[in-house]
């Protein structure tokens, strides 16, 4: 029966690459005053969902938004007049209350902000937590997406050892409400606390930040650490060779900041996930994630993104003025690393299969500045995720 399930789903998968294709837009990565982000839930997801976004995750550290919690405004509140403008949005749905020591907001709970804003097959609301350990003074934080309930952070004795026990308590919850739900490393070179060799070791891992928007995280690496378009191609060549599946690549926003715009700080709207699936609904959009049927952007448009046994296309809904490249990369029969097959300067390419490849992905870069990077000079992208060619 689950081999028929998967078979159907794999079908399923296929067929969408040759239709037509319906992109929902999502981040899986947002902060509220739940942890430290600095404004209300209702107050993100309504940007969100004014910016034309399908899906937000609101994945606050070490808590799932449940329970009573009396937030105390601080002063920065006060200056980015955060309680003035959740009121006159919100109007009677706050509520607050202050006595000697200050005034205190009532964080609504997931279940209540998804029921107040989430919009029936056009704005989906995902429950999700970042689960937030440490090995020694190493970060190691990992989203769950569709999480059912609260995963403590761990302790262990590497890296590895915390991220491997967080994954196997994640897969576990999964069998156990038998529902897709599923974990993503996040930021690996954040203060450098993940490397390649801790990430290859992994089992049972699908999903990983290949693009971050907060300022503090390192996509690029630098003189000392590797950038993670490279970790992600060492670590699928070790998986390949492994027979384990493929690690997928995600963009996300980390955002925390919402009152002011600066590259300093975490925005909204700097990396996020593409996912076709014509159904509006969490299950819909795990399942489209965990076959690879998405790709990932800080700032590029595609409108096609197909493949079959032959070839892989890919075609991109272009910025006025602006100057693309697609990029075929793949790892080889006989290769030792992901190497550049095809590159393609214009708005649509296709890559015809070799017959030494082994895996292909693609990758589009611009002349594009960003206009709130998270980093100075920095031009939009977009990847689409790793296929096997079945040779
Ligand atoms: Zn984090
Ligand atoms: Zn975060």
């Amino acid at each position: 029966m689950k081999k028929l399930i998967l078979l159907s789903i794999i079908l399923i998968s296929c067929n969408s690459n040759v239709k037509e294709q319906h992109w929902q837009k999502g981040n899986l990565h947002t902060h509220s005053f739940w942890s430290d982000g600095d404004d209300f839930p209702e107050m993100i997801i309504d940007w969100y969902k004014k910016n034309d976004y399908q899906f937000i995750a609101l994945s606050d550290h070490n808590t799932i938004a449940n329970g009573v919690f009396w937030y105390k405004i601080k002063q920065s509140d006060i200056e980015n007049n955060t309680l003035k403008k959740y009121k006159k949005r919100f109007g009677d749905w706050v509520e607050s209350k202050s006595d000697s020591t200050g005034i205190f907001v009532r964080l609504k709970t997931f279940e209540e902000y998804k029921s107040k804003l989430e919009d029936s097959n056009k704005f989906v609301i995902i429950r999700s937590e970042e689960v937030t350990s440490s090995f020694e003074n190493k970060p190691v934080h990992i989203n769950v997406t569709n999480i059912q309930e609260k995963v403590n952070p761990f302790k262990g004795n590497s890296v590895y050892d915390v991220m491997q026990k967080t994954i196997d308590a994640v897969n576990e919850q999964r069998e156990k409400f038998n529902i897709p739900l599923f974990a993503h490393i996040n930021h690996p070179n954040f203060g450098y606390g993940i490397n390649v060799e801790d990430l290859k070791k992994l089992s049972g891992e699908r999903f990983f930040e290949v693009y971050n928007g907060h300022p503090a995280v390192h996509n690029e690496g630098d003189d000392t650490h590797i950038d993670l378009e490279t970790m992600w191609d060492l670590i699928n060549i070790s998986y390949y060779d492994n027979n384990k599946p493929l690690l997928l690549g995600l963009a996300t926003d980390d955002s925390h900041s919402y009152h002011r715009k600066s590259t300093n700080l975490s925005n909204t709207g700097r990396g996020w996930v593409m996912v076709n699936s014509k159904q509006i609904e969490t299950l819909s959009l795990i399942e489209a994630m965990e076959s690879g049927n998405f790709y990932s952007s800080s700032g590029i448009n595609l409108k096609k993104v197909i493949h079959d046994e032959k070839k892989f296309k890919i075609e991109i809904d272009p910025n006025k003025g602006i100057n693309y490249e697609i990029i075929f990369m793949g790892y080889r029969k006989e290769g030792f690393q992901v190497e550049e097959l095809k590159r393609v300067k214009g708005t649509s390419a296709e890559y015809i299969f070799n017959e030494n490849d082994l895996f292909v992905r693609a990758k589009i870069s611009s002349n594009e500045i960003k206009k709130n990077p998270y980093r100075e000079g920095e031009t939009t992208q977009a990847w689409t995720q790793p296929i096997i060619i079945n040779n």
